[in-house]
């Protein structure tokens, strides 16, 4: 993992150097050294990997579904083979602990598991007899070519739950990985050409938004994905809409945590931890904002802080550490800054976590360690804006309604977990919460792969969401076929014979 890395595209079976665009430096966030570039594919690049997915479709839809569906248990085997090379790519250029990198690729392999469901979740419907001879059918039919577009903090998640669904389907795919966090996709696309993929039917772009949007006004695609930021995701939601697209777009997150006063307070104190300061905060689960009743309020502030400062800031290789660094220097001030607005708006910074200890060999990486707010109320910046970095904003509340509230009145509807032993608020925060993914007694209220997983309000944008039958659905579109099945012996059958209004409904319409 030392040589320098140069991240190439993929088209038709090609590794490709990207010749018409720019490259951007490649860094490792551990170290903040460069270890590689990326290209940043121009318009005409994009457009030639569409119509490599094109040219792929006719014959990859016609491919017998079990057949598709081996190419799934392929590829879920030779993640399990490969884990720690795929769970290493991730922690190198995004930085993510190896601990955490090796717990999202493992759940890709869940994710394909689930993705072995298609020829049942795929199977159409049939009503026979609608009228004399005439039957209905309804078969979920592929799209063509769908797009995909990932955030820098998930490289292998979003692969997951895009493509084995999107090709599982029948549809053939072109997918732009974050310039920030390329190397998973590198490794993977190798992982598909080793198993025997046919060329064209996952092809990879790098770059930005440039290369995004050569697709809007490509007849040649049938939908675009994305998870990322609520901005890029209602800029992808104008572009496609324009041009009468499928979308599915996961946007941003600020999650709550309510804290009853019978909450299991180790349980608690370790989830908090993991979910507010894993991925140095850069989850969309992550839990951000804590609302806490008055009669656990000071016990609940004194073990978060014990616990916050007993973490290890460090090397996303390095075992010991809890945590590794921001992804860039950008992100590293964006959260510098979003502490000093809570200062300056009257929260009471009770940890700080800017220029935290870490080994010589990290001086120059991205770290920012374990930040802890109190005194913060609901309307502030930042219980408001999403900080995506290890910031934890507490809040006191009456009573379970008060928690509540501060989530209904917020923009975003990600996820929201609560910590509590009592059925009554148990049952009333997930019939209450305003979000999309409820979490009782746990940090990170992530949905297994067997369901659908996505926010509401300002985290979604459109209706879809990704796993589950959702991504089913999304990827194939409902063909109806009206059937009049004629006795080649009988010849033409009769005309309807006057009062079969059912007959003749079917044919007028
Ligand atoms: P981002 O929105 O900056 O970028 C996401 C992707 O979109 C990148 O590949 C980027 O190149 C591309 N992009 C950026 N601007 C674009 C534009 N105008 N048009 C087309 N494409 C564009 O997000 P990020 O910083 O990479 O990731 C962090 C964000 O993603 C956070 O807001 C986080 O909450 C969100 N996220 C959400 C989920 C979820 O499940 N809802 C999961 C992971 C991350």
């Amino acid at each position: 993992m030392t040589s320098y890395i140069k991240i190439k595209n993929h088209i038709n079976g090609q590794w490709l150097d990207e010749t018409n665009g720019q490259y951007e430096p490649l860094k490792n966030p551990s170290t903040g050294a460069v270890i590689g570039e990326v290209p940043l594919s121009s318009v005409e690049t994009s457009r030639a990997a569409v119509a490599a997915a094109a040219d792929a479709f006719p014959a990859w839809s016609a491919t017998p579904l079990p057949k598709r569906m081996d190419y799934i248990f392929k590829m879920q085997q030779a993640m399990k083979d490969n884990l720690e090379m795929l769970a290493e790519s991730i922690a190198v250029d995004q930085a993510k602990h190896i601990a955490e990198a090796r717990g999202e690729v493992g759940r890709v392999i869940e994710i394909l598991q689930m993705a072995c469901t298609i020829p049942a979740l795929i199977q159409g419907e049939t009503v026979q007899g609608i009228a004399n001879n005439i039957n209905g059918r309804l078969i979920k039919a592929p799209l063509g070519v769908f797009c995909g577009v990932a955030p820098f903090n998930f490289p292998a998640l979003v692969f997951g739950w895009f493509i084995p669904f999107a090709i599982g389907t029948g549809n053939t795919f072109v997918y732009k990985p974050s310039t920030e966090s390329p190397l998973f996709m590198q490794k993977m696309m190798q992982l598909l050409v080793d198993i025997g993929l046919p060329d064209g039917v996952v092809n990879i772009v790098h770059g930005d938004r440039e290369a995004v949007e050569a697709w809007y006004d490509d007849d040649n695609v049938a939908g675009v994905c994305l998870v990322g930021s609520t901005p890029t995701a209602k800029a992808i939601a104008e572009g496609c809409g324009r041009h009468g697209k499928k979308t599915m777009l996961l946007g941003g997150a600020k999650n709550f945590a309510a804290v009853m006063e019978d909450a299991p307070m180790d349980l608690m104190i370790e989830n908090i931890l993991m979910s507010g300061y894993g991925s140095a905060g850069q989850r969309c689960l992550a839990i951000s904002n804590i609302a806490v009743v008055p009669e656990i309020y000071d016990e609940f502030i004194e073990r978060l802080l014990e616990a916050s400062r007993t973490v290890k800031v460090g090397d996303a290789m390095d075992p010991d550490a809890f945590m590794g660094p921001v992804i860039s220097a950008k992100a590293k001030a964006r959260v510098e800054n979003y502490i000093e607005i809570g200062q300056k708006e009257g929260a009471t910074l009770l940890l700080d976590g800017r220029n935290p200890d870490v080994a010589d060999a990290n001086k120059d990486g991205y770290f920012v360690g374990p930040t802890i707010f109190t005194d913060v109320t609901p309307c502030m910046q930042i219980a408001r804006e999403e900080i995506f970095g290890p910031v934890l904003s507490i809040m006191k509340v009456g009573c379970i309604n008060g928690a509540l509230r501060a989530i209904k009145n917020h923009e975003m509807g990600n996820g929201a977990v609560i910590f509590t032993q009592n059925s009554f608020y148990t049952e009333k925060f997930i019939n209450e919460a305003d979000v999309g993914m409820v979490g009782v007694n746990v940090g990170i209220c992530a949905p297994h792969p067997y369901l659908p997983f996505g926010g509401i309000k300002g985290s979604l944008v459109g209706n879809n969401k990704v796993q589950g039958k959702d991504a089913v659905d999304f990827f194939t579109q409902n063909k109806v076929a009206t059937v009049r099945v004629v006795d080649p012996k009988a010849g033409q059958q009769a005309p309807a014979a006057a009062g079969d209004s059912n007959v003749r409904s079917c044919v007028a319409s």
